[in-house]
């Protein structure tokens, strides 16, 4: 089956073939012109579907059937942010380092070495007979010294819940097994088999 990526986020693009292995995962980019759609829903879900149809809308194949992926960390010193806004927390044309470094930069504000955090994933599906969507979180916390450059994001700074090393240092097969990510695209290949 073949699943057309709604993302040019080369890190997420990596990992959901690495976790489609199944499937025939392609970026929408390598098929048309990437266009810039504003995400500026209020949650990870509608956000998700937001980018999909907008992908299915623009790349005009009844029989396609088009993933999107929005995701982010929610870190509890910082009250839940930057949550929705991962992508931006640190201004609109923020790169992931940008982000990074603000966050570690509000931890040491807060006099904080670490926090509770956690990632969240929506993946929404649309095609001609479905519009749905499935989650995945991964709990663990994030810490104010970078480690490993694995990964992508809030990666070096994230250990997940019974670890003691960060994403960043952590090989792919942990994120495989354990990521938000790959929670939800497991409930996602269990949709796509049952029809
Ligand atoms: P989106 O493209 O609006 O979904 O942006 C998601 C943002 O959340 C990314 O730019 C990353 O900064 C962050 N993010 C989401 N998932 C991950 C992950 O698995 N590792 C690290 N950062 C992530």
């Amino acid at each position: 089956m073949k699943l057309v990526l709604a993302t040019s986020n080369k890190g997420k693009v990596r990992e959901i073939k690495m976790m489609c292995e199944d499937y025939d995962v392609i970026a929408y980019s390598d098929i048309i012109e990437p266009f810039e759609i504003i995400e500026d829903a209020p949650t990870f879900k509608e956000n998700a579907l937001l980018k999909a149809c907008a992908v299915y809308k623009a790349l005009d194949d009844e029989d396609a059937i088009v993933i999107a992926d929005d995701s982010g960390i929610s870190i509890e010193a910082l009250g839940g942010a930057p949550g929705i806004y991962s992508a931006r927390f640190a201004g609109e044309d923020a790169s992931d380092k940008d982000n990074l470094n603000k966050v570690i930069e509000s931890l040491h504000a807060r006099g904080l070495k670490s926090s509770s955090a956690y990632y969240t994933a929506a993946i929404a599906i649309v095609s001609k007979e479905r519009e749905f969507s499935v989650h995945g979180w991964m709990y663990g916390d994030v810490i104010s010294a970078p480690r490993g450059d694995n990964g992508f994001g809030y990666d070096p700074i994230f250990i997940p819940l019974g670890y003691d090393k960060t994403l960043g240092e952590l090989n792919d097969a942990v994120k495989k097994e354990l990521s938000h990510r790959s929670q939800a695209l497991e409930l996602m290949k269990h949709i796509l088999q049952a029809q």
